[in-house]
């Protein structure tokens, strides 16, 4: 009998979850789409959140449902906006890593009142991030049933 309660070991269990074992794969637009084409992904990929990417597939920007909404309140036609332009740009992006606690992953969500994180894979010493997967408030609510139903090993 280890002596802890169903509690302290169901803490325990949850703290031992990795970003990895909860991805979806991420959906990237070029960061010269248009604010269209970006509208068209999201709503063929069936995501809330797109990534943008340079030409060397480096992370350099999120858009998010409400971005492209309010992009399109505008008067200006959607083709001749660059997504560049609305995205919430890197360095004020928040990431993961496979490695990272699923746990930790949560409370980012939380704080910084997002819908998700790339999960992202760091080249050339923090300078470049490259973009491998998704991690979102779905992947957790998914955990929670996991959980409830005990299967989480
Ligand atoms: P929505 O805007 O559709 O409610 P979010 O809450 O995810 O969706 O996004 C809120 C704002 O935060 C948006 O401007 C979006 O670009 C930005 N954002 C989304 N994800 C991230 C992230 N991982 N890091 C930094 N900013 C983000």
């Amino acid at each position: 009998y280890t002596g802890k309660s169903g509690n302290q070991m169901l803490a325990e269990k949850v703290k031992n979850i990795t970003v990895n074992e909860y991805q979806s794969r991420p959906v990237v637009v070029q960061e010269s789409a248009s604010v269209y084409d970006a509208i068209c992904t999201m709503f063929l990929e069936d995501v809330g959140t797109l990534f943008v990417v340079d030409k060397h597939i480096t992370l350099v920007g999120v858009l998010s449902r409400k971005d492209l909404l309010r992009a399109s309140l505008g008067k200006q036609a959607l083709e001749s906006i660059p997504v560049s332009i609305i995205m919430t740009r890197m360095p004020n992006i928040t990431v993961c890593k496979q490695d990272d606690l699923i746990i930790e992953v949560a409370n980012k969500l939380i704080e910084k009142q997002i819908d998700g994180l790339p999960i992202v894979v760091e080249v050339e010493y923090g300078s470049r991030f490259e973009v491998v997967g998704r991690i979102t408030k779905t992947n957790i609510t998914a955990l929670l049933v996991d959980l409830a139903n005990d299967e989480v090993i």
